[in-house]
């Protein structure tokens, strides 16, 4: 009998110890909870200081970009020494010196005459505005005919006015050639 009531009681405070372990086992884990809780919500608040932060910064200083200075073409007029600006893509610009010199080559042969007209390019010389101004050049097949003005020159019409003029045949481009050469079609 007192054995059974003996057995009874361990089992008893057994049971109760349990529970009181259980309980604050429960407990402890809660509070880890609460404080995993605590440190992942100080975080979304820095998080989130952080962020205001960025939005707040003046927009001057990053929202900048280094802007270059456009490229210009810059043409010096032989005639009166005065430049005038173009935006880049008058590339011809940069290579009318070098037109010059194919002209005085082509004019040495004696077959034809001819003339590059800048005129257009300087805005100091050219007595009304040319919005797209461009270079034009004037041949003449001898010393009486008519002089025949084409605008709009490439360096492929120079080069080939350079090889009729030295004798080469020029048998592809015969059409451009007579568009450069002769005043009526
Ligand atoms: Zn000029």
């Amino acid at each position: 009998m007192w054995i059974n009531f003996i057995f009874v009681l361990i089992l008893f405070f057994g049971v109760f110890i349990g529970f009181k372990s259980f309980t604050v086992a429960r407990g402890e884990n809660n509070s880890a909870f609460d404080e995993l809780s605590k440190i992942d919500l100080n975080k979304s608040l820095d998080e989130l200081e952080e962020l205001q932060g960025i939005n707040e910064r003046p927009p001057g200083a990053m929202c900048y970009k280094v802007v270059s200075p456009p490229e210009r073409a810059e043409y010096v007029c032989p005639v009166c020494g005065e430049m005038s600006l173009y935006p880049d893509y008058y590339s011809y610009i940069d290579k009318i010196p070098s037109y010059r010199n194919l002209i005085k080559k082509i004019n040495k042969s004696k077959k034809i005459q001819v003339e590059l007209d800048e005129s257009q390019l300087c805005r100091n010389c050219s007595t009304e505005y040319i919005l797209s101004p461009e270079l034009c050049l004037i041949v003449k097949q001898d010393e009486n005919s008519q002089p025949k003005k084409t605008c709009g020159i490439t360096e492929d019409d120079l080069n080939l006015l350079y090889e009729y003029s030295e004798g080469k045949p020029v048998t592809d481009r015969k059409d451009r050639l007579k568009e450069l050469l002769c005043t009526q079609d």
